[in-house]
């Protein structure tokens, strides 16, 4: 009998799937009426399998549901990646267009008159669509009034034929001796232009002025090098561990994302006079840039978790 039982234990598990033939199955049911031990043996069997029975069905369906799912933030992602980079095509567009296009000096661009009251008035070209003033005091006591006179167009302003600025009003009224200088903001054969005195009696003030380029955003650039070429490094060293090295490549995109965006706005320039401008708006793409490949990422990762799915 004992003999049997065993026999009839290692076929159990098959007997109740009901995946034995039939002389067997009228074996194990003739053992089982005369042995109670067989019998819990079965009911033990057969428990387990009913109440696994529900969840057999969702462990089925997830993966189907999972697939669709996958599918659906793939499409979405994919829809929000193109637009991110469409915005930040246009966005350089736009920088491009609007970038300033400065004058090199010729007396013709201002003249400066002085009006009756006092305060002088700065008429410009017709090509002259922008200008900034800046006023700047010098010296510990205060002995003179020093503006700094940029100018400039844009593609944009050419384009569309904008007129320029006719003329702005300085109103000074400090009694300090005025001047005004014009920045020329424009390198000739690599060599930068000094700015040129167009109001003032210039011997009266010692220094020479020279507008000189910012070189912060070339600083910058090469810090979001020195980062891509250290996490890089990261990665390679971290690369077995599935999670640090995905948090390393999202990480990795911003020195790309800024590279990117320093590419459309200044191209391969790093010197600037426009600094502020030219980091928004690289700033700006960058941002773009970064969601698109961000996004980028997620959906070569979902792509491959599709794969596997499927593979299941
Ligand atoms: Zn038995």
């Amino acid at each position: 009998m004992k003999n049997e039982c065993s026999i009839v234990r290692d076929i159990l598990p098959l007997y109740a799937e009901k995946m034995v033939s039939k002389d067997t199955a009228e074996f194990v049911k003739g053992h089982l009426e005369n042995c109670p031990v067989c019998r819990a043996e079965l009911e033990k069997l057969r428990e387990p399998v009913e109440v696994q029975a529900e969840p057999q069905t969702d462990i089925d369906a997830a993966p189907l549901k999972r697939l669709k799912k996958a599918l659906l933030m793939k499409k979405v992602r994919t829809i929000l990646c193109t637009a991110s980079v469409l915005l930040a095509l246009v966005l350089s567009v736009i920088s491009f267009l609007t970038a300033p296009k400065y004058f090199a000096y010729s007396p013709e661009l201002v003249t400066v008159t002085k009006t009756e009251g006092g305060h002088l008035v700065l008429s410009f070209d017709e090509r002259i669509t922008n200008y900034t003033l800046q006023r700047i005091i010098t010296g510990k006591d205060i002995k003179e009034v020093v503006y700094y006179l940029e100018v400039w167009t844009t593609t944009w302003d050419r384009l569309t034929g904008r007129h320029g600025i006719q003329n702005a009003l300085v109103r000074e009224t400090t009694g300090l001796p005025v001047y005004i200088f014009f920045q020329q903001n424009y390198a000739l054969n690599n060599v930068d232009m000094d700015s040129v005195c167009i109001y003032g009696n210039l011997s009266r003030l010692n220094g020479s002025w020279v507008a000189l380029p910012g070189l912060s955003l070339g600083y910058w650039l090469l810090f979001n090098i020195a980062l891509f070429l250290i996490l890089g490094c990261m990665r390679f060293i971290l690369r077995r561990r599935e999670h640090i090295r995905r948090c390393i490549e999202r990480a990795i995109l911003i020195p790309v994302a800024y590279g990117l965006g320093h590419l459309c706005v200044l191209g391969f320039r790093t010197a600037s006079y426009s600094q502020w401008r030219d980091f928004q708006l690289i700033f700006a793409i960058g941002v773009l840039f970064y969601c698109a490949m961000l996004l980028a990422l997620s959906i070569f990762y979902k792509r491959k978790e599709i794969k596997d799915a499927k593979m299941e």
